[in-house]
């Protein structure tokens, strides 16, 4: 089969690789209809990312036809169309039990990563009867691609953790597509303003199309001045840091309002500064996690109600073959229009 290869430091390769086999019953086979690249990829690819090693299939993300179940499987058959999610989990250990799937002591493989991934004609897919979904039926499936990590990641790290409630004011640092999909998912919980902040132009346009209260380009003007003017001068309830810099997680300890909760989503490489005395004069708390993907069959039923448009994140469409020119032409347009492209495989 065909596969994305990471060969190192700047490097990848779409080249031949054997099609995963079967390694334990509870596992399944599964074709790979769609795909995408995340962020994180591109991390990946810059050599950024230590637990990936040369050899590895990239990819987290992905839509597929289940190909050969193992014998222990018993939600799925072949010929199901499938979501996969971007970690796998036993549903049964005590973190799973805890909605900790991040944590899974049975594995808990991170596509991509620590488990070959979905930018492969084949994937094989660890405890599957819990790492993947069924396809609701007559959904959009390219649109389902968005709901393998950037949806539920929006959702959980950024919304849930930071506590969105009807009434909420929030502000979302950050208009890449994990933050675009955090203001899509608060605005199920009815807040009474969104603010998204950015310094590229293009992406906070798109943060206003998709329902965006106000946009701050913090390149331009103080983001803190800004939110303190739009909330009378309270700060907002929920803020919502979805970069993975220290420069934004800083700025997030200053736009929220007394007894508010910030939402670290971002993954950053360094270390942060806390302004604690800010946060303990002020009630604030802070939270942080990893993607779970809890949320998922709750998303899932969602869209087939018509409830959510993930879609609406997808800018290019490229087919498999143009993996390689696919990694080149985000990584360039990233800074640009490009937020999510899928990939037919
Ligand atoms: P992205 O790089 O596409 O988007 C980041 C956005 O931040 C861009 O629009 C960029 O213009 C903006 N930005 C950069 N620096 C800024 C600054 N100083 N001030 C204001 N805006 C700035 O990233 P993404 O794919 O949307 O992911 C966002 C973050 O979420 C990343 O750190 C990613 O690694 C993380 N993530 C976390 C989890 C988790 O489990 N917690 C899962 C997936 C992704
Ligand atoms: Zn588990």
């Amino acid at each position: 089969m065909q596969a994305l290869v990471y060969k190192g430091e700047g490097q990848l390769a779409l080249e031949d690789h054997p099609v995963p086999q079967l390694q334990e019953p509870t596992d399944a086979i599964v074709k790979v209809v769609y795909t995408t690249i995340c962020g994180t990829d591109l991390h990946i690819m810059h050599g950024d990312v230590p637990t990936v090693t040369p050899g590895r299939i990239l990819g987290h993300e992905g839509v597929g036809i289940v190909q050969e179940p193992g014998a222990a499987v018993s939600r799925f058959k072949k010929g199901d169309h499938v979501l996969i999610n971007c970690i796998t989990s036993c549903a049964t250990c005590e973190y799973c039990r805890r909605g900790m799937y991040s944590h899974c002591t049975q594995g808990g493989w991170i596509l991509g990563n620590t488990l070959d991934g979905t930018q492969a004609e084949y994937v094989r897919i660890p405890q599957a009867d819990s790492s993947l979904h069924h396809v609701p039926q007559g959904v959009d499936e390219k649109a389902l691609v968005m709901f393998s990590d950037i949806f539920p990641t929006g959702l959980e790290c950024g919304v849930l953790n930071s506590k969105v409630q009807p009434g909420s004011s929030v502000a979302i640092v950050g208009a890449g597509p994990v933050g675009l999909a955090a203001l899509m998912t608060s605005k199920l919980y009815s807040p009474s303003t969104i603010i998204v902040i950015d310094r590229d132009p293009k992406r906070l346009e798109i943060a206003k199309k998709l329902g965006a209260n106000h946009i701050i380009n913090s390149g331009e003007t103080s983001a803190e001045e800004a939110v303190m003017k739009l909330t009378n001068k309270v700060g907002c309830d929920a803020v919502i840091e979805a970069v993975g810099v220290a420069a934004t997680l800083e700025m997030a300890q200053d736009l929220v309002a007394p007894g508010g909760t910030i939402a670290n989503v971002g993954v950053h490489g360094t270390s942060c500064t806390l302004k604690i005395e800010k946060l303990w004069d002020r009630n604030m708390s802070l939270t942080t996690r990893l993607v779970d993907t809890v949320t998922t069959p709750m998303l899932l039923k969602l869209f087939a109600a018509g409830g959510i448009e993930p879609g609406k994140l997808i800018t290019h469409e490229l087919p498999f073959k143009e993996m390689e020119k696919a990694y080149s032409t985000f990584k360039a347009a990233a800074e640009h229009e490009a937020l999510k492209m899928l990939i037919t495989i």
